[in-house]
């Protein structure tokens, strides 16, 4: 897959961006780049970027599963075999409490808050913060046998001292003056139809119907405090490109005191020089010279454990495949281990010594003499 750039990237909006800020920034820029107005070289391939991003980021249906994974979520030839629904379940380890499950419960989780509608946010109770997303690269190698990452993550987390309230003490909190505790504020405007009574989130209280009197002196009243710290990353073996990792608690923070949104990570796996990966089967092209494909042999093949001793028999033909069992990759749901295919690929020696060059001439006479067919002869009498 060429490297795309992120929508929300090409369009200069964030994650959460408003439906209306994402179709001011498409206007500003498709204008820019429009081909009629812009004679750079490249501004066709930016406007026809800047079109994509738009297409997917002002459709929510789009927008959704584009959160939720990547190109692969909006561009069926990006997704590649992966299977998003393979039902995976329950990859929380022991010891990785924080850590959720891949795909499962992906389907299951809401996805809080996509509309930003003032409505939404006039809501009074916790609500979960928004899911961030992530992609990271890692070693083919690594995808086989797992490995843990340590990523520098950028969080805000709940206040300690005043548990997310913002006030120094709980007798700091009281109902809002202005809405009374109720969130919001209704007005009366004169319209065509008569007296319209609109109600809309308090701006005071910003819809918490809460007031505080004195502020935490930990976080001065915003609640939470914005920290950078290592957050290990357990990424299983057999993981494959395009799957998701959760980390819990590690996206946006909530509003009103209601937890964060978590972090989804994709995984993308970079390609390995030799071996090649088809879910747990491994694919292996092996060069094998004339002779020792004529009258067998047995080699050491690089295997991802590796080196194993492999026979290859006599009258091996090119192309044939041979299987190492149990040497490809980790079942990812706690199955059998795929294997490894090797590939015979026959390769002739056009580099012999004198020697090497006298045995092949007399091995070619010897067939020439020999009563019995050449393959040669076979194949001409076909044509008889
Ligand atoms: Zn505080
Ligand atoms: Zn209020």
């Amino acid at each position: 897959m060429a490297d795309k750039r992120d929508y929300y990237e090409v369009l200069g909006v964030s994650k959460n961006a408003t439906d209306d800020e994402i179709k001011r920034a498409y206007r500003k820029l498709a204008k820019k780049y429009h081909p009629d107005l812009n004679k750079e070289p490249d501004a066709a391939e930016k406007f026809k970027e800047v079109n994509e991003a738009n297409e997917v980021l002002s459709d929510p249906k789009k927008r959704q599963a584009y959160d939720q994974f990547g190109f692969a979520g909006v561009d069926p030839q990006a997704a590649g075999g992966n299977g998003f629904g393979g039902g995976f379940s329950g990859f929380s380890s022991g010891n990785f409490s924080d850590f959720g499950d891949i795909f499962g419960d992906i389907f299951g989780s809401g996805m809080g808050g996509f509309s930003s509608s003032s409505r939404s946010r006039a809501k009074q109770g916790p609500q979960k913060g928004e899911d961030v997303f992530r992609r990271i690269s890692i070693s083919f190698m690594d995808a086989c046998f797992g490995k843990t990452e340590t990523l520098n993550l950028t969080f805000d987390e709940q206040c300690e001292h005043c548990h997310g309230t913002g006030a120094e003490s709980p007798s700091d909190i009281e109902n809002c003056p202005r809405c009374h505790g109720t969130g919001y504020v209704e007005s009366v405007q004169q319209s065509l139809f008569g007296m319209m009574r609109t109600q809309s989130p308090c701006p005071d209280c910003h819809g918490t119907g809460k007031h505080v009197r004195k502020a935490c002196h930990v976080c001065h009243g915003q609640g939470y405090t914005r920290k950078t710290s290592p957050v290990e990353i357990k990424i299983p073996a057999g993981i494959s490109s395009g799957q998701q990792l959760r980390v819990a608690g590690k996206g946006s923070r909530g509003s009103n005191g209601g937890p964060n949104g978590d972090l989804y990570i994709e995984i993308n796996v970079q390609p390995h020089k030799y071996f090649v990966r088809d879910g747990k089967d491994i694919y292996l092209d092996i060069p094998v010279s004339a002779v020792d494909a004529t009258i067998g042999t047995s080699v050491d093949v690089p295997t991802i454990d590796g080196d194993v001793s492999m026979k290859i028999p006599a009258g091996t033909q090119d192309g044939t495949k041979l299987r190492l069992k149990g040497k490809g990759v980790v079942d990812l749901r706690g199955g059998k281990k795929g294997d490894e295919i090797v590939t015979v690929r026959i390769k002739v020696n056009d580099d012999l010594s004198r020697k090497e060059k006298e045995l092949y001439k007399q091995l070619q006479e010897l067939q020439e003499s020999s009563k019995s067919e050449t393959l040669w002869t076979k194949f001409k009498n076909q044509f008889k």
